[in-house]
């Protein structure tokens, strides 16, 4: 039986929130004179704390209950609140497979908690046979999977995925953040079958708000009250909000946006195909390519002095450069580049 309380620090159990006078009046109108804020100006006020609205709306977009929600500063703060929730420092561990996204390392170091890497298969798939001694650690608490992962482009197998989900006794995050420009069903909804699935998702990519920082998480309420606990009161502010609930009012304009990416994507491919210097385009559920070349070091120089900035992925899968798909004048600029160089 999974027992999510035995999983999460002693000092996170025993947390009393901090609880503002706005959390314990929740009329709107009154005389506000409780938070020593400047009674002038349209942004004088405290943000709400709960992003109820936000809450809301995606909540009917995904047809879930707001309960299982959670909004934070970009899925970065989501990843490091989930390590906070359940990792002691100097003590328990974390686990996932490279390349991948440098961020669970960072917080993972941040935190003081060994991140475990495995690498990933020829096919950059996981290899669940070298992952499976691991769940007899007990001191083994987040597994990180990236799925579609960065920067290989690729979804990992379902099957494996639900092995990791039914065997391992503790919390399984997958990050989602290109899942909008895949076809593969999200697991976004499956905390209803996983009570220690954790599923991140973003506004920063396909939602065209990298800049309002709005991550948002999908998991079991009892999750959701755990990240409602530790985040600060004020992790969203009002514009930022707003942003997010003007993309999710806008839903055309994310799903042409979307459309015009996907069809760049397979443009961009049709193109690289024909390029001598290109040697592999690796499969893509994302909004980038990974690809292969002779010499990344050299070509990603040639590509900056030509004023095109792609991603030097070299130091974690041999000479490759990570793409990501731009406006279509954008995508003939680099065309144009490679050719150049
Ligand atoms: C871009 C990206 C994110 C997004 O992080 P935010 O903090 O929400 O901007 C998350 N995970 C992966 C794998 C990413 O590539």
């Amino acid at each position: 039986m999974f027992n999510l309380k035995t999983l999460v620090r002693q000092n996170i159990l025993a947390l009393q929130p901090y609880s503002s006078a706005r959390d314990e009046f929740k009329g709107n109108d009154g005389v506000f004179l409780d938070a020593n804020e400047n009674p002038f100006g349209t942004l004088n006020r405290y943000p709400n704390s709960d992003q109820k609205i936000l809450k809301q709306k995606l909540a009917d977009y995904k047809k879930l209950s707001s309960n299982n929600i959670f909004v934070g500063n970009g899925s970065d703060e989501i990843i490091d609140l989930i390590y906070r929730i359940f990792c002691n420092p100097n003590q328990d561990k974390a686990l996932t497979f490279t390349p991948t996204f440098g961020m669970y390392q960072v917080a993972a170091d941040i935190n003081a908690i060994e991140l475990i890497t495995l690498p990933l298969n020829d096919k950059f798939q996981i290899n669940t046979d070298a992952l499976t001694p691991y769940f007899n650690d007990d001191n083994l608490k987040l597994i990180f999977i990236c799925s579609p992962n960065n920067p290989t482009g690729n979804c990992f197998n379902a099957s494996d995925i639900e092995f990791i989900l039914k065997n391992f006794k503790g919390i399984v995050v997958i990050d989602e953040a290109y899942a909008d420009f895949s076809d593969r069903e999200s697991w976004s909804k499956s905390f209803e079958s996983y009570p220690n699935l954790i599923v991140t998702q973003t506004f920063s990519k396909a939602w065209a708000l990298a800049a309002a920082r709005i991550g948002i998480a999908y998991a079991s309420k009892e999750i959701v009250q755990l990240l409602n606990k530790v985040k600060m009161p004020y992790n969203i502010s009002q514009l930022n909000e707003k942003a997010a609930i003007e993309a999710l009012d806008n839903r055309s304009t994310f799903e042409s946006n979307k459309r015009i990416i996907l069809e760049e994507k397979a443009k961009l491919i049709q193109e690289l195909k024909t390029l001598d210097i290109i040697k592999k385009i690796y499969p893509s559920d994302a909004n980038f390519l990974l690809v292969e070349v002779d010499d990344a070091n050299q070509l990603y120089q040639n590509l900056v002095e030509q004023k095109v900035i792609t991603r030097n992925r070299n130091s974690l899968v041999k000479n490759s450069i990570r793409i990501t798909v731009g406006k279509p004048e954008e995508n003939q600029q680099l065309i144009k580049a490679l050719k150049n160089s």
